[in-house]
């Protein structure tokens, strides 16, 4: 009996296609003409029809002349693709901020929104938060979920811990009943940056976020590099200092303890300058406030000696900057073309391009789309529980 369903299941699923390729090629059309164009019984296209359309797969797109007689019967309703089917989905569980982008079958992101999540919320409530999200996304533009293809989710952290990712990847499958790809979130920005920004062609690229954090993805032969443990990438946690201060990730003298936001407000309240956050660091550098460029031109520094090391060992077409400090343009990629041209292995004619990102805050969501478009290395499967 099984045997008997499977050849049955595999023979519709067969004429679906037939159906599709039709409409794919020739456009709108009526029922009438799909069953001349495929060969298929009338029975059997009105039913491959009517399940297609409770899938969301194709749409009936109003009364159109069809080429044939008219007089007798009803008046025939065209059948078309819907333009809203091939969905993706990617989403953005930030720090702080939970994003959500959508792109359509053409590959082209036609949405985008944002919202603030709790900051203990862990990554099943940030789930939640992004499901509310789709769907209200969804409904104020009209769009269709009927044929979404898949999820793509950014994550904060090293993906060594399955469980955070199953927890996030579940809430979100589970809602919408797709696929669920993850990857860490500076990653994704690296990879949406190759597929519509600022690396976008390069088939060698590093990619750096300066932020509150420090993150970064590396490509290689086009390829977006995982490592190992799922930790490539982990620009903010090479030790500029092995003496330094303990970081969060159990290291010694991190870069994202030298020049994350944090680091850089403490080291201008240490000379009496007191600003409150991001956007106050930023308006005071792009005002150019003397004590805070020498600050940040420093970090600026600090970032680009870390990155000659990389650029030296990947040898890179192009630099991207993305992060809330990118927005300083020449204050800081200045520093850091500095930095490279000046530590460049001797004899190397050519440093990479220093570039700012071209997709801002919205880079990691997209990014989860752009993993769903590129047959990617799979993630490692991280550490089995009994080893930690
Ligand atoms: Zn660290």
């Amino acid at each position: 009996m099984e045997k008997r369903a499977d050849a049955l299941q595999r023979l519709r699923q067969a004429h679906e296609e037939i159906v599709l390729a039709a409409l794919r090629s020739e456009g709108p059309m009526s029922r009438t003409q799909l069953t001349d164009r495929t060969g298929l019984s009338r029975t059997t296209l009105f039913a491959i029809i009517s399940e297609l359309m409770e899938r969301g797969a194709v749409i009936e797109s109003g009364v159109e002349d069809d080429g044939r007689p008219r007089g007798r019967g009803r008046p025939a309703t065209r059948v078309s693709l819907n333009p809203d089917a091939g969905l993706l989905i990617g989403v953005d569980l930030g720090r702080r901020r939970v994003r959500v982008a959508v792109a359509n079958i053409a590959r082209q992101v036609i949405a985008t929104a944002v919202d603030d999540s709790a900051p203990d919320a862990d990554e099943s409530e940030q789930a939640d938060l992004a499901v509310a999200l789709v769907h209200k996304i969804c409904e104020d533009r009209g769009i269709g979920l009927g044929a979404l293809e898949g999820i793509g989710i950014g994550l904060v952290g090293v993906m060594d811990a399955p469980d955070r990712r199953w927890r996030a990847a579940e809430r979100l499958g589970a809602a919408f009943g797709t696929r669920v790809e993850t990857d860490n979130n500076a990653r994704l920005a690296a990879l949406a940056e190759q597929t519509w920004g600022a690396a976008r062609s390069a088939e060698d690229v590093v990619y750096v976020r300066w932020s509150v954090g420090v993150g970064g993805g590396f490509i290689s032969g086009g390829r977006l590099l995982r490592g190992a443990h799922g930790a490539s990438g982990e620009l903010g946690h090479v030790s500029v200092d092995p003496a330094g201060p303990r970081c969060h990730c159990g290291g010694r003298g991190c870069l994202e303890e030298r020049i994350g936001v944090p680091a850089l407000l403490e080291a201008l309240a240490s000379q009496g300058i007191r600003l409150t956050g991001t956007d106050d660091l930023l308006e005071a550098a792009q005002a150019r406030t003397p004590a805070v460029t020498t600050v940040v031109v420093a970090a600026a520094r600090t970032l680009g000696t870390v990155l000659a090391g990389t650029v030296a060992q990947l040898d890179p077409a192009r630099v991207v900057v993305g992060g809330d400090l990118a927005v300083l343009g020449g204050l800081v990629l200045d520093p850091i073309r500095s930095a490279l041209s000046e530590l460049a292995l001797p004899g190397t004619r050519r440093t990479p391009d220093v570039v700012p990102a071209d997709l801002g805050p919205n880079a990691s969501a997209m990014g989860a789309i752009a993993l769903m478009l590129k047959e990617q290395d799979p993630l490692p499967p991280g550490p089995d529980p009994a080893d930690l």
